[in-house]
């Protein structure tokens, strides 16, 4: 069983729509949530179709496919995961062999005990099957005995010790559900006539639907051709994974409120305000840390310019299982702008350090392109912590920073100097309390329980 997923759902009902069009669009949107795999499930009130496969949006679907899946309910999911080389297909939605119910999930469930004793006492196989894959086998086993969706979804929800922002889909219905936390991102929409459900906003302006308000921490939401039917399961607390931030959502999505790009300027406008430095300019590291640095530049009076050129055709540098692989991957995917940045003394913005990889390249890349001086500056807190939660950490020892000293990181990523953003800076940029957050990256505090897992923080 892997540990970690960060991925994408969508999902669209409506009588007048062409729903799973909707949901390619949706998904094709949502790229940036996971690479590894994707699929879409239709139905049409009498069956349920689905077609998935690995690859992006972009492959795993063609006109005569999406011509064939026909319907008025669908859901779609993109797939993240750290990926080891040969390994068992868990491409989603999870159908299992009646295509009663569908799943897609986001999230992860650190601790499966409970689940897994759950389906062993009532003869369910549960065999090489991971944590989605048995979350689908209890609502799916509740059905069977008789129970509609929803009453399956109450009963199993106390079974699922983890995160999860997913959504289900029987032949006539589309049902959402949020982990009592809402450690991950889900908002509704509005579309002619209908509804739909997806990770991030940006993705409800690419159908153009209304944005409607985010699933709330233990909520469900049924839509159905009666409309929407909203009921708390257990009582929730707001805590979204302050890491969708910093890093994961897109700029144009809206999270509580608040625009993605503009927290991510005043992320940087606050690192700017800690860690001023004479230097002549200003570089993001594309694409994710290009808001943090047109803040930082704005605050620091010092220009901003594009010195890293990225191939945006290569993806996933971040997840190659071995060192080495990831290494070669950072050059194909970033090149100095030849010139730029000769006799210049460079501030260069990320948006975090995770294992190190990637800073100390970039260093290497920047200085042999002719700078005097490379300042590397981090929109974000030390990454300390393991994730849990859907985020491709899994191993303490990875971590740079749980390993090193700033000063021993600097040393090793041969900058002149680093600099990363304080703790209260960064909920301050947020402009939200910090209770509303998730933060266990940075501080080591989980706010869903790790069950087994909790040896590994
Ligand atoms: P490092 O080389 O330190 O392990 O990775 C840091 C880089 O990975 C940063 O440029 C950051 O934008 C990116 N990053 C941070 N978190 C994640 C993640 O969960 N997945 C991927 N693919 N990249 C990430
Ligand atoms: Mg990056």
């Amino acid at each position: 069983m892997r540990l970690t997923e960060k991925c994408a759902v969508f999902g669209v009902f409506g009588r007048r729509l062409e729903a799973a069009r909707l949901v390619h669009t949706g998904l094709w949107t949502l790229q940036h949530r996971g690479q590894e795999s994707s699929g879409i499930s239709v139905a049409d009130g009498t069956a349920i179709r689905t077609h998935k496969g690995p690859g992006l949006v972009a492959h795993v679907y063609d006109e005569p496919i999406l011509d064939r899946l026909t319907g008025h309910v669908a859901v779609g999911h993109n797939r993240y995961s750290t990926s080891g080389g040969a390994h068992a297909d868990h491409s989603q939605p999870v159908t299992g062999d009646a295509t009663l119910v569908v799943l897609a999930h986001n999230g992860n469930l650190p601790s499966v005990t409970r689940l897994l004793a759950h389906l062993e006492q009532r003869r369910v196989d549960t065999d090489g099957a991971n944590d989605s894959e048995l979350m689908h086998r209890a609502i799916e086993h509740a059905m069977r005995g008789g129970a509609g969706i929803e009453a399956a979804v109450r009963e199993s929800f106390d079974l699922f010790t983890g995160v999860f922002s997913m959504l289900l889909m029987t032949r006539d219905r589309l049902v959402a559900v949020r982990d009592r936390c809402g450690i991950r991102p889900l908002a509704i929409g509005a579309v002619d006539g209908g509804f739909v459900v997806s990770s991030e906003t940006c993705a409800i302006d690419a159908v153009r639907g209304t944005f409607l308000g985010d699933v709330k921490p233990g909520e469900m939401i049924v839509i159905d051709d009666d409309g929407l039917h909203a009921s708390q399961i257990v009582e929730g607390r707001e805590k979204l994974d302050i890491f969708e931030f910093v890093y994961f959502a897109r700029p144009d999505s809206v999270l509580m409120g608040r625009v993605v790009n503009e927290v991510r300027q005043d992320l940087g406008a606050h690192l700017a305000r800690e860690h001023p430095v004479p230097a002549d300019v200003v570089i993001p590291v594309p694409d994710s840390a290009v808001p943090a640095a047109v803040g930082y530049a704005r605050q620091s009076g010092i220009p901003l310019d594009f010195g890293l050129l990225k191939n945006r055709y290569i993806h996933r540098t971040f997840i190659r299982p071995a060192q080495r692989l990831r290494e070669s991957g950072v050059k194909l995917k970033l090149n100095p702008i030849p010139g730029m940045l000769r006799g210049k003394r460079v501030v260069v913005i990320d948006d975090s350090i995770v294992r190190g990889t990637t800073a100390r390249q970039i260093v290497d890349l920047i200085r042999g392109s002719g700078a005097t001086e490379v300042h590397f500056l981090v929109s974000s807190p030390p990454v300390k912590f393991p994730d849990f939660y859907g985020i491709d950490t899994p191993r303490r020892d990875d971590l740079i920073a749980a390993r090193m000293s700033v000063e021993e990181i600097r040393r090793f990523i041969r900058a002149d100097s680093l600099g990363y953003l304080s703790y209260p800076a960064m909920i301050a940029a947020t402009g939200l309390p910090e209770d509303v957050f998730s933060t266990s990256s940075f501080n080591g505090v989980y706010p869903v329980d790790l069950g087994e897992k909790a040896t590994l923080a």
